[in-house]
């Protein structure tokens, strides 16, 4: 195996399309648990360990860039993520543990496209995009067009995010996440990733994702729809969580069955719109 730690974005580009099997290595918390697990075995790793344009972290009138090297505990510790942005820094707080937080990326999580993981489904309720370096420059897209399918991105071969940018949102938005795990730092059973937008008592926008229910994380407009112009009764949130959980293709497995994470998933949203309603009053 070869191994590069390129300085720059172009350089870093020119050695990821110098070999047919490259990959990046970001945090390496994944990558190389699944290679000393013998399931992949890449002919070359481009480490982006020494770009110091990936760890940067630039505010915009109307939002903030994030480089893809931020690890979760940086995202975490970052209280310019108010407001709506704030699902992304609660997702990076909540995730995992202490080391994977001081080890795993941004990017690393878009890479690696897990659908149980959850900064994926905060980005997608952020609204977040992605700046893509490839061969043929730079282009931005909507991180929710990168997930296609479990562990599969829509990158193109050579590229790889640069940066994400989190716009700011509506006054008075706010951002929550919430996860339901069978203990402490085990991946979620169900996630719940949302930017609530209240007038009083009515909701004026919102954007509910759902998190290791589906191959990619789970966004339904006639769910948000639902719940928009509401006041978000009980029935309200029924109609919704009824909605995405029947969107939901959830599996089976050792964190719950797919009809116990269908059940979760009302019960889950109805919590997290409450808390975030709390948060919003404040
Ligand atoms: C034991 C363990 C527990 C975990 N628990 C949770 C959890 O509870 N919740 C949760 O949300 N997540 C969890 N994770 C996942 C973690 O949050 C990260 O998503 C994951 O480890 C990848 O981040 P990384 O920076 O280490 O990426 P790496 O392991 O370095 O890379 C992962 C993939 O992404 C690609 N990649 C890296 N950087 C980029 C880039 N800039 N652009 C494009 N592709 C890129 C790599 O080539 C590779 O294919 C857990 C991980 C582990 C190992």
């Amino acid at each position: 195996m070869r191994y590069a730690e390129p300085e720059s974005v172009e350089a870093a580009l020119l050695a990821l399309n110098a070999h047919e099997d490259a990959r990046c290595l970001a945090g390496g918390a994944s990558l190389v648990a699944m290679m000393n697990a013998g399931r992949i075995a890449p002919e070359m790793l481009v480490s982006l360990h020494r770009i110091p344009e990936l760890f940067t972290i630039t505010e915009a009138s109307d939002g903030i860039w994030l480089g893809a090297m931020c690890t979760h505990r940086t995202l975490a510790a970052d209280t310019r993520l108010g407001g709506a942005m704030e699902v992304v820094r609660g997702a990076a707080r909540q995730l995992a543990h202490p080391a994977i937080r001081n080890m795993a990326t941004l990017g690393g999580s878009i890479g690696l496209a897990d659908p149980r993981t959850e900064l994926p489904v905060a980005l997608v309720a952020a609204s977040a995009l992605a700046e893509v370096a490839g061969p043929h420059g730079r282009r931005s897209v909507p991180v929710e067009a990168l997930f296609v399918d479990s562990h599969r991105t829509s990158l193109q071969r050579g590229e790889f995010v640069t940066r994400v940018f989190l716009p700011r949102g509506a006054a008075g938005a706010v951002g929550h996440h919430l996860r339901f795990s069978r203990v402490a730092a085990d991946y979620p059973t169900v996630s719940v990733s949302l930017v609530l937008h209240m007038e009083g008592d009515t909701c004026q926008q919102v954007r509910v994702v759902v998190g290791s229910c589906a191959p990619v994380p789970l966004h339904l407009d006639a769910a948000d729809q639902r719940l928009i112009g509401t006041r978000l009764e009980a029935e309200d949130v029924a109609g919704a969580g009824g909605l995405l959980a029947q969107a939901a293709a959830p599996i089976d497995d050792v964190r719950g069955s797919a009809e116990y994470r269908r059940m979760l998933i009302p019960r889950l949203l109805g919590r997290a719109l409450s808390q975030a309603r709390e948060r919003a009053h404040v």
